[in-house]
């Protein structure tokens, strides 16, 4: 994309942002739901599929596009960007990636549109940070798979059109073998969505359990037309989100520093300007010094990734400090803001809540240690004479 016109994207989005959407923040988080005139706005801004391919619709961001892009997402309610996030994220990029020429034709465009919605069905009771222990099932039954199992923490869920769901085919296989994906129609008679998980934070932002309860798909459901890439399609996926949400962490650290240096600037103490006090400076300085370096990292991170240098270790890296990062500056934000940061209906507060979750999902941070480790050992073995 020209530089101008991705310019002109981000710049339109933070203006969108700041005037349609912080205004709104108490209302989605009273009412547990975006209004639909946003997410109307966002499709109309190409948001549902900045980072599908152009060939199919989509703004084809490069990574270090998509990170900018999030710096402004981050900086507001996270279920803004959760309308969309699948599309691009996680469940449009196992289509993109490894979807057959038919499958990609069929459904990116739609998913960029904002016509349809994408979701990730992963995640099990006992397969979270390791897939491998998945119990869900798709047994082939002439040109047909029947899917029987559940999903747990499925973000648009209730919102998807459909669901890229993984399933183990080989039934003798372990560990991450013989996991296939599936495009699934989420209206295929034997699939139950659950109510919206009720969560700490992130309000707006809907996440549901899903149950298969034989549910028969055609072969041609089969992401890629053949099995057992599963696993393959879920590590590159996830692995991509971690650049995304390392990037809404310091967009949401960035939001937090404003807010806090305001206060610090309008509220006195002993008649004196709160932010005149050397260890309330201390808290800002060390906030605003952490955001930057994640800002720095994932900058740097997202480059590296679009040349192809690192395409696993720093987006482990970006995801894990960013992560880390935003729940230490929205900490400092309470502090600053004192007994009013305890307080609902203030922005710090419900970031503080919000942030919780990054820590969490696409890889805990306990994951990312070892993502980044494995990668440090397997380098350094490679350099022992044999
Ligand atoms: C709101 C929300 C939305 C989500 N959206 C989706 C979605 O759209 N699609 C989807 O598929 N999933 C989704 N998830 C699931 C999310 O990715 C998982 O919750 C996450 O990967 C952690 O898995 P788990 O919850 O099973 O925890 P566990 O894996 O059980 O982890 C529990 C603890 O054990 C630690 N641990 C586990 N394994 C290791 C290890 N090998 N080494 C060291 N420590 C370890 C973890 O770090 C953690 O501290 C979502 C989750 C939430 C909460």
């Amino acid at each position: 994309m020209d530089a101008s016109d991705f310019e002109s994207i981000v710049e339109a989005v933070r203006e969108f942002i700041s005037r349609e959407v912080v205004p709104r923040e108490d209302e989605i988080e009273a009412e547990d739901a975006v209004p639909d005139f946003l997410s109307e706005e966002a499709a109309k801004m190409g948001l549902f599929g900045y980072a599908l391919p152009t060939e199919y619709g989509g703004l084809g961001f490069t990574m270090e596009e998509e990170v900018r892009l999030a710096f402004e997402l981050g900086r507001t309610t996270p279920s803004f960007r959760s309308l969309f996030g699948t599309n691009n994220g996680i469940a449009g990029q196992a289509i993109a990636n490894y979807g057959t020429e038919e499958q990609k034709r069929d459904y990116l465009p739609r998913l960029a549109s904002g016509e349809a919605v994408a979701s990730f069905a992963l995640t099990e009771a006992e397969a979270g940070s390791d897939p491998s222990g998945m119990r869900t099932r798709a047994r082939r039954d002439g040109g047909d798979y029947v899917i029987n199992g559940s999903k747990r923490f499925i973000t648009n869920a209730s919102r998807a059109t459909v669901l890229v769901v993984f399933a183990r085919t080989d039934p003798d296989a372990t560990g991450s073998k013989g996991i296939s994906a599936f495009l699934v129609d989420s209206t295929t008679p034997g699939i139950t969505i659950g109510p919206h998980d009720k969560k700490m934070g992130q309000q707006g932002a809907w996440s549901s359990e899903v149950f298969f309860d034989d549910v028969r798909v055609p072969e041609q459901t089969l992401i890629g037309g053949e099995e057992e890439i599963g696993y393959r399609a879920a590590m590159k996926s996830v692995t991509k989100g971690r650049m995304t949400i390392a990037a809404l962490c310091v967009g949401m650290a960035d939001r937090i520093v404003e807010e806090a240096s305001a206060y610090a600037v309008d509220n006195r103490q002993g008649g004196t300007p709160i932010g005149e006090f050397q260890l309330v400076q201390g808290l800002l300085a060390e906030s605003q010094t952490e955001y930057l370096a994640g800002r720095a990292l994932c900058l740097e991170s997202a480059r590296g990734y679009d040349e192809g240098r690192d395409m696993r270790q720093g987006p482990a890296v970006a995801k894990l400090f960013c992560s880390e990062m935003v729940n230490k500056v929205a900490d400092r934000g309470v502090q600053v803001l004192g007994g009013m940061g305890y307080m609902r209906g203030v922005p710090i507060e419900r970031f503080y809540r919000d942030a919780r979750l990054f820590r969490i999902y696409e890889g805990t941070s306990e994951i990312q240690k070892v993502v980044i480790a494995r990668q440090m050992l397997a380098a350094a073995r490679a350099k022992v004479p044999a």
